[in-house]
């Protein structure tokens, strides 16, 4: 990898293969990221980065750019850069440089942002996920660390605005991809997967309504075989149904744009949910609007090799590496491991419901099956759960052994979930859900069942199978739901001959 990232995003994508046509036309979108950083304090100061504070009350004088303040970088910020690096498999580089972006807007004190521009500390790397059966690879160009810059607040003021400040100075990882992607779909399921590695590496919270994770989508359309297209950057997505309505508005209207006979100008827009259309809200910047040079007041970010190297020793396994896992060591289908490693909680949950029950593919219907619904409805992750991981594995236990069947499972989850119980067998023997497996009880009913039903047992010794269903309806409903099933199926055949 070279020293400086050159973006030749045009050479990148020779001999990638055609995307999905919309209308005949190819659709491109590359992405940039800003992921805010999971430090107390702010990537230059000693203020903390805390959400919701009253407005003003975590900025301190490097952030308010007070004169004779300086920046001190925080390592924090940079481990988190390195750990995102080591994630994506990416270069981390021994020597970067910070930057200074100038431009001049109200809620940025200094007059310019400190950023990274030609030698950004994580070079490379790339994405992989699934869209649908199909595995895609999404290249990145490059993460660098930035300041984010304050606030204006518009509502509660007339005739003015106000600033915030708090939010200057917070650390973040702009994330920028080559533009790989082909789709709408395939954009957001990109997204899906760096909310997940960040959230699951700790870097960053991931929360989108906070602004924790904001994604700009840089979409243009043009006929297969043609250079790239001009692109408009869509600012800001923060849910990723948004993402998806903004990027197929933009897709159509430049498509229409095109055939109306219209170039597409290069420009910043926004989207908005209530209309759900997108709009310019300014002409596009270039890099040279900006006069970025390096900032005299921060030296090289060296990092050493061996700091990478005692990152790389207490990284947490990745989605990818535990999926496997858990397809070898559990046989698991791809799609359950897949879905299970959506988070490292529900990862840990699942496992240690499958290792204490011994019982993994059951543990994972259930997770996926009645858990997740439940969680769902409530709109609560599964750390917030009301049924343990130990509780579940003493469940399926039960379901593997034949105690209680897999409707009678359901009430017994039903009652840890709203508090009705708290134990397993205690609950079984409360509401008497056990199956009935006790071979002397089950055979004197199924001889009754027998003797009142002999129109039946004739019809299916005369061959029709059908009758046995019918004794096994009559068998079960004699034992009130509790029999066995497959208890009394094998007494039914034995006693039939
Ligand atoms: P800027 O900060 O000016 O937007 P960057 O180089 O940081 O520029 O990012 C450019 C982004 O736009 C990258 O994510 C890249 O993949 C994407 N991109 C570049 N050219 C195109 C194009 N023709 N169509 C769609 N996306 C593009
Ligand atoms: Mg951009």
């Amino acid at each position: 990898m070279s020293e400086t990232v050159v973006n030749t995003f045009e050479a990148q994508q020779q001999g990638r293969p055609t995307g999905p046509l919309v209308a005949g036309y190819e659709v491109i979108i590359g992405f940039e990221t800003h992921a805010q950083l999971s430090t107390q304090s702010k990537i230059f100061s000693r203020a903390a980065t805390a959400f919701g504070a009253e407005p003003n009350t975590q900025a301190c004088a490097v952030d308010l750019a007070l004169p004779g303040t300086l920046p001190v970088m925080n390592k924090g910020a940079v481990e988190r850069a390195i750990q995102f690096g080591l994630a994506i498999g990416a270069h981390v580089a021994p020597r970067s440089i910070f930057a200074r972006k100038n431009y001049f807007y109200p809620d940025l004190p200094k007059g310019y942002q400190i950023s990274q521009f030609e030698i950004p500390v994580v070079q490379g790397g790339a994405i992989e996920f699934f869209l649908g059966d199909e595995k895609k690879t999404v290249r990145l160009v490059r993460a660098h660390l930035e300041e984010d810059a304050g606030k204006s607040l518009h509502e509660d003021f007339i005739g003015q605005s106000g600033i915030d400040l708090n939010r200057a100075g917070t650390p973040l990882l702009e994330i920028v991809t080559e533009p790989d992607m082909r789709s709408s779909a395939e954009a957001v399921a990109y997204a899906k997967e760096l909310h997940k590695i960040v959230t699951w590496i700790g870097i960053c919270d991931g929360n989108m309504q906070e602004g924790s994770f904001r994604c700009d989508a840089n979409v243009s359309v043009r006929k297969p075989g043609q250079p790239l297209g001009t692109r408009r950057e869509i600012k800001n997505l923060n849910s990723f149904k948004f993402m998806q309505q903004a990027i197929d508005f933009e897709i159509r209207w430049q498509i229409e744009q095109i055939e109306d006979g219209h170039a597409i100008q290069q420009a910043t827009v926004l989207f908005n949910p209530d209309t759900g259309e997108t709009r310019a809200m300014r002409t596009k910047e270039d890099a040279a609007d900006y006069r970025y040079f390096p900032d005299p007041d921060l030296p090289p970010l060296v990092i050493a090799d061996d700091w990478v190297a005692r990152v790389k020793a207490q990284m947490p396994e990745l989605p990818r590496a535990m999926a496997a896992r858990f397809v070898a060591d559990y046989g698991l289908p791809e799609y359950d491991a897949t879905t299970l490693t959506q988070s490292r909680v529900m990862g840990a949950y699942f496992e240690a419901a499958a290792k204490a029950s011994g019982q993994a593919k059951l543990v994972s219907n259930w997770v996926m099956g009645e858990l997740s619904r439940r969680l769902n409805t409530q709109e609560a992750g599964i750390e917030t759960s009301p049924v343990s991981a130990a509780q579940l594995a003493q469940l399926v236990a039960r379901i593997a052994d034949g105690t209680i069947s897999n409707n009678a499972a359901k009430q017994v989850f039903d009652a840890l979930w709203t508090g009705d119980g708290t134990e397993v067998d205690a609950v079984i023997d409360a509401k008497g859900l056990k199956q009935m497996s006790d071979t002397g009880e089950l055979e004197s009913i199924i001889d009754a069942v027998l003797a009142a039903n002999a129109d039946n047992v004739a019809q299916y010794k005369a061959g029709k199978e059908k009758a046995f269903n019918a004794l096994v309806g009559q068998a079960m409903k004699a034992t009130k739901g509790k029999g066995n099933p497959a208890q009394v199926n094998a007494l039914l055949k034995q006693k039939l001959g």
